[in-house]
């Protein structure tokens, strides 16, 4: 039987609609939930990864301030802004576009950041809160798979999950997040031994390699979960990491690639700037 679509537009969408409601109601308390992007340098693709989260933020009501950076921005520079925005109490949500140029020291500027207004939960005081189990932000990749898990009904207690890939954005948080619901954990990486074998132990299989269509038929349990995370740019447009045409005859459910987790994702980046505006009040 043909898999389930896991339809990340679809949940993205009922997502920020819901987020729509909570910011008018912070707006009657006298807050907008406000967003500062820091982009540095002129790629294109992070132009557009930051034009689309901007224009997210105004269908939900939450005020997005750009900073769009020369590449030769120096770090003390950036440093001093970042400050700035964390000193600015109208700013609730703080985000530096990766990847930045290589004179920028990413892990410094990222940990510049208050984690309270960190909303993309790389900050190590948020990593930090995700091994203890009571993080206050989540990485948004993560916290978006998890919910489209979540959205099938199935549940996770109990079940064997294999997260393919172990970056600090993606694999290793979503492994964490999975563990805390008591999921059986297996993380695969490039060294990993029989990656088709783990995988095809998995009741909830998280691909997140950036390798265009590597999960194939014959590495996936009947009826498993699959999330695919991979975002690859091949002549025909974007692919994932799993094939999803094979894999959704055997698969019980699987999200696809465009129109699953990328959408998510952004939705998540609204909830945790939401939640931080929410956590001045409190
Ligand atoms: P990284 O390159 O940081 O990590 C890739 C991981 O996959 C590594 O841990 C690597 O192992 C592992 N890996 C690579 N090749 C293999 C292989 N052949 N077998 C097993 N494991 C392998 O990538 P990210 O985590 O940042 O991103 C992964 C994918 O997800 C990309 O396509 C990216 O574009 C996409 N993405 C999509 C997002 C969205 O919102 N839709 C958000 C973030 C990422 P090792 O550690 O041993 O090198």
């Amino acid at each position: 039987m043909a898999a389930k679509i896991i339809d990340g537009k679809a949940l993205a969408q009922s997502i920020r609609a819901e987020l729509r409601e909570r910011a008018i109601a912070l707006q009657s308390q006298g807050i907008t939930p406000g967003l500062s992007v820091f982009l540095v340098g002129d790629d294109p693709a992070s132009a557009l990864y930051v034009r689309n989260k901007h224009k997210a933020c105004e269908s939900v009501g939450v005020i997005s301030k750009e900073y769009r950076l020369a590449a030769t921005v120096s770090q003390d520079e950036l440093i001093a802004m970042v400050r700035a925005e964390n000193a600015d109490s109208s700013v609730h949500g703080i985000l530096v576009q990766l990847p930045l140029p290589s004179h920028l020291d990413k892990k410094l500027i990222l940990e510049t950041i208050l984690p309270a207004k960190d909303v993309d939960g790389f900050h190590p005081v948020n990593m930090g809160g995700l091994l203890e189990g009571t993080p206050e932000v989540v990485a948004c990749t993560p916290k978006g798979i998890v919910k489209m898990i979540e959205s099938t009904g199935v549940t996770i207690s109990g079940t064997r999950a294999v997260v393919v890939g172990r970056s600090q954005i993606v694999g290793k948080p979503a492994a964490m997040l999975l563990l805390e619901r008591s999921a059986t954990v297996t993380v695969c990486h490039s060294k990993t031994q029989d990656l088709a074998g783990q995988c095809r132990e998995a009741d909830i299989l998280v691909v997140a390699a950036g390798r265009p269509k590597m999960i194939t038929s014959d590495m996936v349990k009947p009826g498993a979960v699959v999330i695919d995370v991979g975002t690859n740019l091949v002549d025909k447009g974007f692919v994932g990491d799993v094939d999803y045409d094979a894999v959704s005859k055997i698969a019980g459910w699987i999200s696809p690639v465009p129109g699953g987790v990328g959408p998510m994702t952004v939705a998540m980046l609204l909830e945790n700037t939401v939640e931080a505006a929410a956590r001045t009040i409190k």
